[in-house]
This record gives C-alpha cells, sequence and structure tokens, in this order.
C-alpha cells in the first residue's frame, strides 16, 4: 500500500533522536522498517510553545501488506477508535492542570492583601474558588469512571467525547478564573497564569473539536431516545 498526504503533528525535533531511537530498535529487534516523511516549519502558536507542531507530509511512502493496521480503505475506523483514550488522557490533562491553578489561586488569595484584608475573605474569590473545586470534582469523577470502563474494554466513544468536552470547558473557565483571583499580576509573564490561560485553549480545539464531541454525544443520544443506560 502506499500513502499520500499531510498531518499536523509533533515531530518537533524528530531527526535529533532519530538516529538514537533506530539503534536502539535495532538492538532490540533486527527488523526495521523506517517511515520517512518531510517535516514543515515550526508553527508559531498561542499556546503549548514547549510543545513541537509542524506538519508532516507523506509522498508515496510504501507499506508492506503485513504491516498494514486494519483494512486498506478503512484507516479512518482505525484512527477514530485511537481517539477515545487520547480524549480521555486529554481530560486527565486538563485536571492535573486544573488543580495546580487552583492550589496556586487559594495560596495567592490567602497571600494578597486589599482593603485591609486578605482576599480569600471576600465572598467573591471564595465563590470562584468554590466554582474550581466544584469543576475539578466533577472532572476527577468522570475521568476515573471512563478509565475505569476503558481498562474494562467497554465501549467508551460517548463518554471519551464527555469527557473531552466537559474538561477541556471547565479547564478553560478555571484558567480564566485564577488569571482573574490573581488579578493583574495573572496577565503578568511573572506568574504562569498567563501560560495556563494560553495553554488551556487549544484543548477546546484539538483531539476533535468541542463541536464534533457534541456532534458524537448527540447522535448518541438521539440513537437511545434519551435513555441512560450507561
Ligand atoms: C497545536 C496543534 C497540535 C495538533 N496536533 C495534532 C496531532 O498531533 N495529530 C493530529 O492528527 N492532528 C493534530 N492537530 C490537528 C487538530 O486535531 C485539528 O486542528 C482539529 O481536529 C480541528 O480540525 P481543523 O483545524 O481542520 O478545523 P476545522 O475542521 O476546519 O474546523 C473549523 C471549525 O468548524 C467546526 N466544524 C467543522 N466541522 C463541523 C461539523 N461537522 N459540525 C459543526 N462544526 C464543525 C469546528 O468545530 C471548528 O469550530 C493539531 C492542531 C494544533 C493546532
Amino acid at each position: 500500500m502506499k500513502i499520500t498526504g499531510q498531518l499536523v503533528c509533533g515531530p518537533g525535533e524528530a531527526d535529533r533522536y532519530l538516529e538514537e531511537t533506530l539503534r536502539e530498535f535495532k538492538r532490540l529487534c533486527d527488523d526495521v522498517i523506517v517511515c520517512l516523511c518531510n517535516a514543515g516549519p515550526k508553527e508559531k502558536k498561542l499556546g503549548i510553545r514547549g510543545s513541537i507542531t509542524n506538519s508532516i507530509t507523506f509522498e508515496n511512502v510504501e507499506v508492506p501488506n503485513e504491516n498494514v493496521i486494519g483494512t486498506d480503505g478503512k484507516g479512518f475506523l482505525v484512527a477514530m477508535n485511537t481517539l477515545d483514550a487520547g480524549r480521555l488522557g486529554l481530560g486527565a490533562c486538563c485536571l492535573g492542570a486544573s488543580k495546580e491553578i487552583l492550589e496556586l489561586s487559594t495560596n495567592y488569595s490567602k497571600q494578597r492583601k486589599q482593603f485591609g484584608d486578605t482576599i480569600s475573605k471576600f465572598q467573591a474569590i471564595q465563590f470562584m474558588l468554590a466554582e474550581m473545586a466544584a469543576k475539578i470534582y466533577a472532572m476527577e469523577s468522570m475521568i476515573y469512571r471512563t478509565a475505569h470502563n476503558y481498562d474494562a474494554r467497554k465501549e467508551i466513544s460517548q463518554e471519551s467525547a464527555i469527557v473531552k468536552l466537559f474538561c477541556s470547558e471547565s479547564m478553560v473557565e478555571i484558567a480564566d478564573k485564577g488569571l482573574q483571583i490573581h488579578g493583574g499580576m495573572g496577565f503578568s509573564r511573572e506568574l504562569p497564569l498567563e501560560r495556563f490561560y494560553r495553554d488551556a485553549r487549544i484543548l477546546k480545539i484539538f483531539e476533535g473539536t468541542n463541536e464534533i464531541q457534541k456532534l458524537i454525544i448527540s447522535r448518541n443520544v438521539i440513537k437511545k431516545n434519551g435513555r441512560w443506560s450507561k
């Protein structure tokens, strides 16, 4: 089979690691198949700048028949199935970052004084912390539940779409609230809040945009006449 096409990916500085990886592969097994692709220039991004993103292009890359995953022409289905785990993992990333933001924001609110008191004494700040904590509890609960079902090899397409949608929307909201609690300092590069705020935005886009997650979820809801049977 021959493949030709383009992907947005994170090969980053792959050539730097290729030689070492090949050496390690050769040590572990005799048959080494290398799939060469062209990497485009680094994308200039709003966030996740610690991870390099470029497009990669395959031009007439030959894949031996025995190495084809699934059936020729059905690759889309295989790719879609891998997304279930990816979306679950994305939810876990959102959860970890959200917990860090809550901790940073709580500590800051207990130190920062305005009008003679720490801002943690103001109900407006307390309510933001409470809303962040409630979202985190919901995120953690759904991630563990879905991960348990994934480990039990159950079908989790709808649940992982819900995890992806809810956790990414929650993290964007939590990053926004965390930044707000930090006031002007939240906007400054001196503190990590502005980075969390920028990094959060991509979570609503990759691993399938949140609009696509809504399509997956609603398709299942309509198919089951709205009955919740999980
Ligand atoms: C930093 C970064 C890293 C990435 N890493 C990878 C990677 O490692 N591997 C990989 O394969 N891809 C990667 N991607 C690609 C990413 O998965 C896609 O950008 C994403 O799936 C959205 O596709 P698109 O950009 O073509 O947007 P489009 O599909 O053009 O969408 C544009 C808008 O239209 C909406 N839309 C599209 N179709 C519908 C529809 N049917 N109904 C309703 N609304 C719709 C979308 O929700 C969105 O709001 C990466 C992208 C970025 C920015």
